[in-house]
């Protein structure tokens, strides 16, 4: 952090601060430690093995450094940007607030469920927050971490995205055109906004072009399946057991069940769960009557599940009916 409460109970700002002296955390009140030389960037710093919920990830010099180039970014935008704002009402802290956008650097893995605690407690306020990624959390070869899917947005004309930050060349990363292939998991499309050249109101406007969707051959994507439940993959036996007890076969769905589709996203293969439970059904809902028996997680805090499962279910009826023509 670079804010830390002196005993006069003033914010100072570590790269002022004078030593002898001592100094506060602003959330928690216990004291931290100045943490300054000629190769380090100056912060305060809880002593270790102190628990403290508003700077619990034990901040690493990337996510300090990438905090202060965004905060500079900001300011010399003519933002009002404030520096690890205290929020009291909420008890959280986020890395930087601009009126109410609350900014937060990610560089460090964090539980979805606290990861869902601060954004309701953002959300709760009418504080909208923006999170970015660090080096640790980009995706590495076709697989998203739990919290980064967490984080993706949707908008109509771009479909999926996310943010990310490189602080060593000093840009933000939008995430988009996010597809899914059953064969490998996710690709997705990196933009870079160098800070040097581009403004707020850029990266935020930014929507990419939407890029042809995948296709595949259902039957291909059958053969697939086939193979990973001769090769016993827990995950894909646990869909073939749940499709017994509705008295269906994973294999041997309708081939509309098998096409490519942009919900694969948020769904991946438990999207043919949806589709089979759609044979099940005679409406809306009772279909979603029918999911509730399903156990898939929906951890992503940004979308509306209801707007989505209509969605789906409108797609689904389309996808049946091109069939039977
Ligand atoms: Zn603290």
């Amino acid at each position: 952090m670079f804010l830390a409460m002196n005993e006069q109970h003033e914010l100072i700002n570590a790269k002022e601060a004078t030593r002898n002296q001592k100094f506060y955390c602003p959330a928690c009140k216990q004291s931290v430690q100045l943490k300054r030389g000629r190769h380090k960037i100056a912060h305060f710093a809880h002593l270790q093995n102190q628990a403290c919920d508003s700077f619990s990830e034990g901040e690493t010099l990337e996510h300090l450094h990438a905090k202060e180039l965004l905060f500079n970014w900001l300011k010399k935008q003519n933002y009002p940007v404030e520096l690890e704002a205290y929020l009291p009402n909420l008890k959280q802290r986020p890395d930087l607030l601009v009126a109410h956008l609350a900014i937060e650097m990610q560089c460090s893995p964090l539980t979805i469920s606290r990861f869902i605690e601060r954004n309701q407690g953002y959300l709760s306020h009418h504080y909208s927050p923006w999170w970015l990624i660090g080096s640790k959390l980009q995706p590495k070869k076709h697989q998203f971490r739990s919290l980064v899917k967490s984080m993706i947005c949707y908008h109509p004309l771009a479909d999926f995205y996310f943010y990310g930050f490189d602080e060593k060349q000093q840009a933000i990363i939008y995430y988009g055109n996010i597809c899914w292939h059953y064969r490998k998991g996710y690709y997705y499309q990196s933009y870079l906004f160098p800070l040097q050249s581009c403004s707020l109101t850029t990266v935020q406007l930014f929507c990419p072009k939407k890029l042809a969707p995948f296709t595949w051959k259902e039957i291909e994507y059958r053969f697939y399946l086939q193979h990973q439940l001769v090769n016993q993959r827990p995950y894909f036996i646990s869909l073939q057991e749940f499709c017994y007890l509705h008295h269906q076969n994973l294999l041997n769905l309708p081939a509309w069940c098998y096409q490519a589709s942009c919900y694969q996203v948020l769904f991946g293969h438990d999207l043919l769960i949806l589709r089979m439970l759609y044979l099940q059904s005679v409406n809306f809902k009772q279909w979603l009557q029918l999911l509730k028996s399903f156990p898939f997680t929906w951890e992503y805090i940004f979308l509306n599940q209801a707007k989505f499962l209509v969605s789906i279910y409108e797609e689904c009826k389309k996808l049946s009916e091109k069939i039977r023509d």
